[in-house]
């Protein structure tokens, strides 16, 4: 099976294997591992998916790498020290102690940390946003490895118990037919071996789009917008809340109190990418 061509750092996951193994929960039966159905699931991905790459529409690229070619990949901007304790707001300059940023001090935010691969900007902020407005699927397995290189390092090194998507409204999922943070979030618990749990908190208020809202229009927006999904309980586990991006904060703290309040005993937070 092929792998992803090597991007600069050299840590490349085989992003093949991820795409393969996207069912790690009963909710999506269709489980492939190295054998001959996936043999045949990906030639017919290479049927029905363009092998060039759809940022710059110029090189070959791979589904495997989620179809954008090395060069595209290049412009990639993963998120380095030195950033907020808390909310994972990276910073200019020589930083070296621990600090929270002046948004998080004045905030009561209900996860304990929050952590992004990448900034959300170029060529991450075109494939989120084809990724989940206009269907771009195909875009899954770049968005997966970005989160994975980041976040399975930094988990591995602590014990957390459950991987929880943030979810999407009903009405809205049925809309756009799939939850991109549950999709992303698969790929997550698959590589560090948790389980992903979607009947803990659910979406109660179909908020509008975040985009062109304001900070504190945001925080009003989400304050209710979730619930405990009735029965769920919870007795100290720690979470790891995972979503395509943060930007204020505003949408993973109020889906994060919902946990605490149903008993987690702490929550941390993974997306692929920050919102600057
Ligand atoms: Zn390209
Ligand atoms: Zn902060």
């Amino acid at each position: 099976m092929a792998t992803i061509a090597a991007p600069e750092d050299g840590r490349t996951p085989n992003v093949s294997r991820l795409l393969l193994g996207f069912a790690t929960t009963t909710r999506y039966p269709l489980r492939m591992t190295n054998t001959p159905l996936a043999e045949y699931f990906e030639a017919g991905l290479a049927l029905f998916y363009p092998r060039v790459c759809q940022i710059c529409k110029l090189a070959r690229a791979t589904p495997e790498q989620g179809l954008v070619c090395a060069k595209c990949w290049s412009g990639v901007r993963f998120i380095r020290a030195p950033f907020c304790a808390r909310c994972g707001l990276p910073y200019e300059g020589d930083i070296t102690t621990p600090f929270e940023c002046s948004n998080c001090r004045d905030m009561e935010l209900h996860f304990s940390s929050a952590r992004s691969a990448v900034t959300a900007k170029g060529v991450t902020l075109e494939v989120i946003h084809r990724f989940k407005y206009s269907n771009a699927l195909w875009f899954e397995p770049f968005l997966a490895d970005l989160l994975l290189r980041a976040a399975v390092p930094a988990l591995r090194a602590e014990k957390w118990d459950i991987i929880v998507p943030v979810p999407l409204h009903p009405t809205k999922k049925r809309e756009r037919e799939f939850n991109q943070a549950t999709r992303i979030a698969a790929h997550l618990a698959r590589a560090v071996g948790l389980p992903l749990n979607e009947n803990l908190v659910r979406r109660v208020t179909p908020t509008r789009t975040q985009t062109l809202l304001t900070k504190k229009q945001r925080w009003e927006n989400v304050r209710r917008a979730f619930a405990a999904v009735p029965g769920a309980k919870l007795s100290g586990e720690r979470i790891v809340l995972v979503d395509d991006v943060l930007t204020t904060g505003a949408t993973t703290s109020a889906c994060a109190r919902v946990l605490r309040e149903l008993g987690a005993g702490e929550v941390c937070v993974w997306t692929v990418a920050r919102g600057l």
